[in-house]
């Protein structure tokens, strides 16, 4: 077993064995973040430092057999905070995982769900492995028993903490999750909602996949559309003249990317942890992902020059620079030379805080991760709900919904005297199915959210970033919830 004690619930816990990435440990910059908006906020500083504390991390330690062997392995699982239940926040699989990192990201989310209005607490669980060292029977053996683990110190539960997918996990993972955990919940009905990010079939909801990337076009969106905020970049509005590079070709990467595309942007560069693809005419998203689907790489993409130093391709110019693959990727070093008009955080803390100095000094606008990546919290929030409701979207109105706008159609026609064509009519009379309804509440909540941000950075001069505004945003917030519970006067 364990070779270290497990810790309890609020207990502390070993020293994080943190390597700081980049120029600055991932936690310090996030509460670097925190502090530098809490100080233009009227809160009492009480209540800002419930806010900004970690309300409990569990390590252990646990053996799994691997290859015939007994491996030991290290995971976390932080709940930053429980002023909302459940808590909320995916699961990584990667070597830098460590205490530093999951404590960090756990209180991201918490920042994050408040900015776009997800009633949860902030969390953030962590397996220190490479997937990629192991076989499929294995990740699942380790999966399986880390979801013991969690269930054994009630870091899991629909009502308690909801874990979700983040860099090295998938729907996959979801799945061997949820699966344990009713294992040990028999008779729990809402059981399904321990987890999301789920495959479809076994209690997820259609849109999960493609949501953070999907969250991630619509804030830009929202952001080459506003005129004042282009104006003072001197930029005109739309994607039509918009170039972009994104640092990661996976789940956030690649839909950003597509989405993007889409929407009439350039891609001109893609950057991966092998190497970057650049052409200044645009890349083919989707030819590439289906290189990398056959080769196991995006290099040697025949539709783009493949470039070595990956990270180099993060200084070229372009207008929206979009890093969706792990923290501290601009750091003091490499944030002079960034060239990008906007910087669109998919990823988690991509640029610490000394970095995101240098690049406002630059006039480089940072769209933060709390808000630019919130899309994949606001579509697992609708899992959960769907979960705990039992029902699919649209089950119950999807058939009334089309028969109204028929008669509708029908009504106008027989008015007008025109009819329409088939493809016309099946248009407009159109129920709205499940994704329908996702993508949907994902659009309006990212709307709502850029709007809601702006307002305080157009209407507090203290307020220099786009970051502070999210960040005051989300503290006023969440200091509206502990003062609505009454732990603070
Ligand atoms: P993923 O595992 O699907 O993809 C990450 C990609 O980055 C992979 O293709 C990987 O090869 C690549 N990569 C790894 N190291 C790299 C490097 N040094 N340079 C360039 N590329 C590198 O993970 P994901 O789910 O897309 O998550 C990416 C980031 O987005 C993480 O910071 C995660 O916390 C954040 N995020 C994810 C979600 C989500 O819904 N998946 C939601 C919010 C935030």
């Amino acid at each position: 077993m364990a070779s270290a004690p497990a810790a309890k619930r609020g207990s502390k816990t070993p020293a994080s064995t943190a390597i700081p990435h980049g120029s600055q440990p991932f936690l310090q910059s996030v509460n670097s973040y925190f502090d530098k908006a809490a100080h233009l906020t009227d809160l009492p500083q009480g209540l800002l430092d419930q806010i900004r504390v970690c309300n409990s991390v569990y390590y252990m330690q646990f053996p799994v057999r691997i290859k015939g062997e007994i491996q030991v392995i290290e995971a976390w699982r932080a709940e930053h905070s429980h002023h909302k239940l459940p808590c909320k926040g995916g699961i990584r699989y990667a070597e830098t995982v460590d205490q530093d990192e999951v404590q960090a990201l756990a209180a991201l989310m918490t920042y994050k769900c408040a900015v776009v209005d997800v009633p949860f607490g902030g969390g953030k669980g962590g397996i220190r492995i490479n997937p990629r060292d192991y076989t499929v029977e294995e990740l699942e053996r380790i999966t399986r028993r880390y979801t013991v683990e969690l269930i054994k110190k009630n870091f899991i539960g629909p009502s308690v903490d909801v874990p979700a997918p983040d860099f090295g996990t998938g729907p996959r993972e979801m799945a061997w999750i949820a699966d344990t955990y009713q294992a040990f919940a028999q008779g729990e009905i809402n059981a399904l909602a321990c987890v999301t990010g789920k495959p479809v079939g076994q209690g997820g909801v259609r849109g999960r996949t493609a949501a953070t990337g999907r969250g991630l076009y619509f804030a830009v969106r929202e952001a080459v559309n506003d005129a004042k905020l282009m104006k003072k970049l001197k930029l005109t509005t739309g994607f039509a003249d918009k170039t972009v590079i994104v640092q990661g070709f996976g789940n956030v990467g690649y839909h950003a990317a597509k989405f993007l595309m889409e929407a009439g942007a350039t891609v001109i560069g893609i950057i991966e942890w092998d190497g970057a693809v650049v052409n200044p005419k645009g890349i083919d998203v989707e030819a590439l992902q289906a290189h990398r689907v056959e080769r196991g790489s995006i290099t040697g993409f025949a539709g783009a020059k493949t470039v070595k130093d990956g990270l180099s391709v993060l200084e070229y110019e372009c207008d929206i620079l979009v890093p969706a693959a792990l923290e501290n990727q601009i750091f003091k070093e490499n944030a002079p030379r960034i060239k990008a008009k906007i910087v669109a955080e998919g990823a988690n803390g991509p640029v610490t805080a000394v970095a995101e100095d240098i690049l406002n000094k630059k006039g480089i606008v940072v769209m933060p991760d709390m808000f630019v990546n919130a899309g994949g919290v606001v579509v697992s929030y609708f899992e959960w709900l769907k979960n705990i409701s039992h029902v699919r979207f649209g089950r119950m109105d999807k058939r009334f919904e089309e028969g109204s706008n028929t008669r509708l159609v029908n009504a106008l026609e027989n008015l007008t005297g025109k009819s329409l064509t088939l493809s016309e009519r099946n248009l407009i009379a159109r129920g709205a199915d499940e994704e329908d309804l996702v993508n949907s509440g994902l659009e309006d909540t990212m709307i709502s959210s850029y709007h809601s941000i702006m307002e305080v950075f157009w209407g507090n001069p203290k307020v220099k970033d786009l970051r502070t505004a999210a960040f005051v945003n989300s503290i006023n917030k969440i200091a509206g919830s502990y003062m609505s519970l009454g732990i603070f006067p």
